[in-house]
């Protein structure tokens, strides 16, 4: 029997989440939380056979806990809503996946782990980059000594956002800038392929756009550095200001590696650029294939009573490197 989740939120991100999961034998979307239950809800519940009965607003949600179909929720809403809804869902006896960035502070992100430790639910965060075979394949030549000994990573993320209104440009809903909502994937993405978190940071933070109002509340671009305790260093960058193609580059002593076309929904391309290591693979040209291998993951995880991959831990950890960048960069987060 398929694992049911529950989605809050019913923006881009679940839409895409709850098309994976129509095309997963693991999982499948047999609730929905949203305020604006007439609409949106009745739209995807018919969409999806969801009985009317099973649409909850965000003031009703708590009642979950009394629906048996309902073993995870998937959270897909404003990044300062993640904590209040995933210590929600595990006092409801809940499951939860949670989107990226796991939360707005490390102080959220430890009180959604120990709300889960103490409902004894499974906490994942939503890095789907990992469930993609070809950084799964990344991960492998770096992990096997193909690349020899590390030496430095480098990666970017970023685009030029143009709405003023959109509750990613408000600190209160976001709770940072492009570092949040785009940087993170670099960094992630480096601490998956190495195994370690950095420890030492330098940045600088920068916004040229004075007049659109845009980024009244927050950066624009960042540009960091970071070292990891075995010696390997990274340099890292985000915008919302222009076109920053993703990327991801792993340097070592025998070999490098680059993830072009990085961070996309399809099509990110791993390929070798020395001689001693030969790889080339691109992920899939199917937008929600990648989704559908988190969802099935979560399903996987519950079934069998394992710790997910991308456990809570691992969205702590991006969190506290997040705060010491934006501490480095002289703009610490409130
Ligand atoms: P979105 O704006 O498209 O959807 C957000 C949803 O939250 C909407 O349904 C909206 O109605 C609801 N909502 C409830 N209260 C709200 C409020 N006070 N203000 C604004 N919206 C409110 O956003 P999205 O792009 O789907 O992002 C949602 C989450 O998913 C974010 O945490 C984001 O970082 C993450 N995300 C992840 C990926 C990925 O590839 N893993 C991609 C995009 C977004």
């Amino acid at each position: 029997k398929p694992i049911g989740y529950a989605a809050i939120g019913l923006g881009t991100i679940s839409g895409m989440f709850m098309r994976a999961c129509q095309e997963s034998q693991k999982a499948k979307i047999t609730a929905l939380v949203t305020g604006h239950p007439d609409t949106k809800g009745k739209k995807f519940a018919a969409m999806y056979g969801i009985p009317e009965t099973s649409i909850y607003t965000y003031e009703q949600f708590d009642r979950i806990k009394d629906n048996k179909a309902v073993d995870a929720v998937y959270v897909g809403l404003p990044n300062s809503m993640h904590c209040e809804y995933t210590v929600r869902a595990a006092k409801a006896g809940k499951n939860v996946l949670c989107e990226k960035p796991m939360a707005t502070s490390s102080v959220e992100c430890r009180q959604m782990i120990d709300a889960c430790k103490s409902a004894n639910v499974k906490l994942m965060i939503a890095y789907r980059c990992q469930y993609d075979p070809t950084y799964i394949e990344a991960e492998r030549l770096v992990q096997s000594g193909a690349l020899g000994n590390i030496q430095a990573v480098e990666g970017a993320f970023g685009f030029n956002f143009a709405s003023p209104d959109f509750w990613r440009l408000k600190k209160k809903l976001a709770g940072g800038g492009s570092l949040m909502d785009v940087g993170i994937y670099p960094l992630n993405t480096a601490r998956f392929l190495l195994k370690e978190d950095p420890t030492e940071f330098t940045a600088m933070v920068s916004t040229r756009d004075k007049t659109s109002g845009r980024f009244a509340e927050m950066e624009q671009t960042v540009t960091w550095t970071m070292k990891f305790p075995s010696g390997i260093t990274g340099t890292g960058a985000s915008t919302y200001g222009g076109t920053m193609p993703g990327f991801l580059r792993i340097n070592g002593d025998k070999g490098s590696i680059e993830l072009s076309n990085a961070f996309g929904y399809t099509g990110s391309h791993l390929v070798s650029l020395s001689k001693a290591v030969t790889v080339d693979v691109t992920s899939s040209t199917d937008d929600v294939s990648v989704f559908r291998l988190e969802a099935d993951h979560m399903a996987e995880c519950i079934r069998t009573n394992t710790q997910p991959k991308s456990a809570g831990e691992e969205g702590l950890k991006d969190l506290i490197a997040i705060e010491s960048i934006y501490k480095a960069a002289g703009t610490p987060m409130a």
